[in-house]
């Protein structure tokens, strides 16, 4: 029903589409947006677009940058013979907020799942492939979520990853079962890294 005229239901549209935002919310954040000055509304659709359009794949590590190498990879202060291999680059700002790891990333981009059609080439798999066979590397610490699809990629990665002769390692189950990481605290976070254990 289009009580609001075009422009507004239009917007409310978009903004229900997104993630995690019903349709009350959606109407209260378009409701906001239009009684926001107008520069404001201006600089947050800009942030979107030039997110949307500057975003690409670092080169090394497959996590979401400006730049065709991320601040991480181009540090030389980092270990690049440890590679953390995570889902998501939200798991890898969580570990970097424990400020506990020196090493460095290998971003998935999603996690092995049959029922949802997730095979592992839809992974970045292929590119961490890639990057142990051109890089000295002494460990790969498997930080994949501890919840089925987490567990099954570990398992999977594990066993091609073995027989190349490199140590590999499952981060601790101080991460409670069926969790995000994203949303665990600094601290069981660096419980789990450190009482990661080889497989
Ligand atoms: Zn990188």
């Amino acid at each position: 029903m289009n009580y609001y005229g075009q422009s507004v239901t239009r917007l409310i549209e978009e903004l229900a589409s997104l993630p995690g935002i019903g349709g009350k919310s959606a109407q209260r954040i378009a409701f906001h947006m239009i009684h926001m000055p107008k520069e404001k509304v201006r600089s947050l659709a800009e942030a979107m677009v030039d997110a949307r359009e500057n975003i690409k794949y670092c080169s090394i590590c497959c996590n979401l940058t400006d730049e065709d190498i991320c601040p991480v990879c181009s540090d030389d202060r980092r270990d690049s013979a440890t590679i953390m291999v995570v889902e998501s680059p939200r798991d890898m700002a969580a570990y970097e907020r424990t400020r506990q790891y020196q090493g460095v990333y290998h971003v998935l981009h999603g996690a092995i799942s049959p029922m949802a059609g997730v095979e592992p080439q839809d992974i970045k798999i292929r590119e961490l492939l890639l990057r142990l066979q051109q890089q000295e590397v002494d460990e790969v610490i498997l930080a994949t979520n501890p919840n089925v699809e987490g567990e099954a990629t570990a398992m999977y990665l594990g066993r091609l990853l073995k027989p190349l002769g490199v140590k590999v390692t499952r981060i601790a189950n101080g991460v409670p079962v069926g969790g995000d990481l994203e949303y665990v605290d600094e601290i069981t976070l660096s419980r789990a890294l450190e009482g990661r254990r080889e497989l």
